[in-house]
C-alpha cells in the first residue's frame, strides 16, 4: 500500500491547504457520476487556480505513482469523470479556472478556461451578437473542458457540427508536465499534424484541457421553432427531407422524441404537450440571421400536412412558447432518471437506416428483456438516437446492451454517437470495435500517456505504470 500522504503535502504547497479535499463529505459529489450509477474512491479532490498549478499537480502525481482524473461539470453520462476504487487516483477539478480570456467579435473566436461553464460563455457570446453554438440541456453545469473532451454534440450539430468542428486552439498539459500552448485563433493552420484533434473527444485520458480557442458564428436574430406529431419514423424521416427543401440549410435542429418521453416529461416535469399525440413528435427549429423564417416554417407546416404527413402541429408565436416547447426536449433526461431503471445507448447509424434499426432493435430487445420499455429521443437529423431501455424489474444489462449493439454492427453505425467511451461503454467497445482501430487507439494511448497517468479505465483498459495491460 504506498503511502500517498508526502503527495498530499505537495498538493497542499501547490494549491493551497483549502484546494486539497480529501473527508468522505467534501469529495463525495466529485467521486460519483450524474446517473448515479458509478462511486469511486478517490485520494482527494484537487482545485488548481491556474495552468502552472496543474502542470505542478501531474508532475507530483506522477512521480508518486497516482493517476489524475480530470473532472469538469460532471454532466458526462459515461462515468468518464469518476475516479476508481483504489484511492490512487486524484480527481483534478478544473472548476476554479473559469477565465474569459478574451472574446473577438469580429475575428469571431473566444478564449476560455476549462472550468468556464457553457452557459456563462454562450451568454457573453450573446453580449456581442455572437453565438457558441454547443447547446445541451446541461449546459449550465457543462465545461469548457468538459465540452472538448466529449466532443459534445448537442441541437445545433445539424447545423454547425460537433464541438469539433469549433475548436480553433488548446492549450494542455501532458503526462510529464509539459504546457502545450497551441492557443491559436487561426482558422487554417496547415503547419504540420493537427494534434489538438487527439485531445478533443479523448475524455481526459491524453491530457488535462486547460483552456480553449472556440469559433463563433453571427447570431441568428430570426429563430422559429414547431412541434408535429406523426405516426411513425419513416414519415419523420419525410418530414425531415421536407424541411431540407422548405427551411434550407437555416435548419438548426430537427429532434425526435417518443410518446412514451413525452409521457415521462408529463409525469416528472408537470409540462403538457400542446398538440395532439402520435406515437412520435418532432421538435424543428430553423434560424437565422435574416429574417423570413416564418414564412418558410408554416410552408413546411402546411405541406406536411397537405400530404398527410403530420397528424398536428403548432408554430410557437413566440420566444416563450418557443421555450416552452424545448422544456419537453430537455427535461427528458431528468425525467427518466426520476422514472429510474433506464439503461441508456447512444446510438447512430446511417440516415437510411434508421427505421429498420428501430424496428430490428426493438424486437432483439423484447427477445432478452420481455416487458421493456423505451424511451426514445434524439437528433434524428444527426442520425443520433438516445436509445434507452426503460427495464421491468431485473434484467441481463449485458444482452439488452448485445442486443442494441449487435443491431448497430449490422447497420455500421456507433454505440456511442456524443456521450463518450467512459467506463460505462467500455466492454462493449471492446467487444464491437474492430480490432486494428483498437490497435490504433492503444498506439495513441501510449505515444502520449506511456505511463498510463491519465483517467485509467476510461476509453481504454486500465495500464499499470510501466504501461502493461492489468
Ligand atoms: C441532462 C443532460 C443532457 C445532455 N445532453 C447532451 C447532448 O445533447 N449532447 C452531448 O454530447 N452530451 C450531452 N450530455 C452529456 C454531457 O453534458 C457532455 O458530455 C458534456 O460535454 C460534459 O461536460 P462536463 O464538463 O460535465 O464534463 P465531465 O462530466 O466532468 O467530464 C466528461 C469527460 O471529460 C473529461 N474531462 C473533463 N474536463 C476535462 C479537461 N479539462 N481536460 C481533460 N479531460 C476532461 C473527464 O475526465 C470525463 O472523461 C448531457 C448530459 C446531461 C446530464
Amino acid at each position: 500500500m504506498t503511502d500517498f500522504r508526502p503527495l498530499l503535502d505537495e498538493l497542499r504547497r501547490i494549491c493551497g491547504e483549502n484546494q486539497v479535499l480529501t473527508t468522505a463529505s467534501d469529495v463525495e459529489a466529485y467521486a460519483t457520476d450524474w446517473k448515479r450509477s458509478a462511486k469511486g474512491t478517490p485520494l482527494c479532490v484537487v482545485r488548481p487556480a491556474n495552468t502552472a498549478e496543474v502542470a505542478a499537480i501531474i508532475k507530483a502525481a506522477g512521480s508518486h505513482g497516482a493517476a489524475v482524473v480530470p473532472h469538469g461539470g460532471n454532466t458526462g453520462l459515461a462515468a468518464g469523470a469518476t475516479p476508481g476504487n483504489h484511492g490512487d487516483e486524484i480527481v483534478l477539478s478544473l472548476g476554479r479556472m473559469k477565465a474569459i480570456r478574451d472574446l473577438d467579435p469580429v475575428g469571431m473566436t473566444v478564449e476560455v478556461e476549462a472550468g468556464a461553464i457553457l452557459q456563462t460563455v454562450r451568454h457573453e457570446a450573446e453580449k456581442h451578437d455572437r453565438l457558441l453554438p454547443v447547446s445541451l440541456a446541461a449546459e449550465g453545469s457543462a465545461m469548457i473542458g468538459g465540452i472538448v473532451s466529449t466532443n459534445a454534440g448537442g441541437i445545433n450539430v445539424l447545423r454547425y457540427g460537433m464541438t469539433r468542428a469549433l475548436v480553433l486552439g488548446l492549450e494542455v498539459v501532458l503526462a510529464d508536465g509539459t504546457v502545450v500552448d497551441g492557443l491559436r485563433h487561426l482558422r487554417k493552420d496547415n503547419a504540420g499534424y493537427d494534434w489538438k484533434q487527439l485531445f478533443i473527444g479523448a475524455e481526459g485520458t491524453l491530457g488535462v484541457v486547460t483552456a480553449a480557442v472556440l469559433r463563433l458564428v453571427p447570431l441568428p436574430r430570426d429563430s422559429v421553432t414547431a412541434l408535429l406529431s406523426v405516426a411513425d419514423v419513416e414519415t419523420a424521416l419525410g418530414i425531415f427531407t421536407l424541411a431540407q427543401n422548405t427551411v434550407g440549410d437555416a435548419l438548426s435542429a430537427f429532434e425526435l422524441i417518443s410518446a412514451t418521453s413525452i409521457s415521462l416529461v408529463e409525469k416528472h416535469a408537470g409540462l403538457k404537450s400542446p398538440i395532439a399525440a402520435g406515437e412520435w413528435y418532432l421538435l424543428v427549429e430553423a434560424s437565422s440571421s435574416l429574417s423570413g423564417l416564418e414564412t418558410a416554417m408554416e410552408t413546411l407546416l402546411t405541406e406536411a400536412f397537405e400530404r398527410d404527413l403530420a397528424l398536428d402541429g403548432v408554430v410557437a408565436a413566440s420566444h416563450q412558447q418557443a421555450q416552452a416547447l424545448w422544456a419537453l426536449r430537455e427535461h427528458i433526461t431528468e425525467a427518466e432518471a426520476r422514472e429510474g431503471g433506464g439503461l441508456k445507448h447512444d446510438i447512430s447509424v446511417p440516415f437510411g437506416a434508421m427505421a429498420d434499426f428501430l424496428i430490428e432493435a426493438g424486437n432483439a430487445v423484447a427477445a432478452v428483456c420481455p416487458g421493456a420499455g423505451f424511451n426514445v429521443f434524439g437528433h434524428l437529423g444527426d442520425g443520433n438516437l438516445h436509445y434507452n431501455i426503460l427495464l421491468n424489474g431485473a434484467a441481463d444489462h449485458e444482452a439488452v446492451n448485445r442486443a442494441v449493439h449487435d443491431t448497430v454492427g449490422r447497420h455500421r453505425g456507433s454505440i456511442s454517437a456524443e456521450h463518450g467511451i467512459g467506463r460505462y461503454r467500455l466492454s462493449e467497445w471492446l467487444r464491437t470495435k474492430a480490432e486494428p482501430e483498437q490497435r490504433l487507439s492503444r498506439a495513441i494511448k501510449q505515444a502520449i500517456d506511456p505511463g498510463g497517468l491519465f483517467n485509467p479505465g476510461k476509453l481504454l483498459p486500465k495500464t499499470s505504470i510501466a504501461g502493461g495491460a492489468e
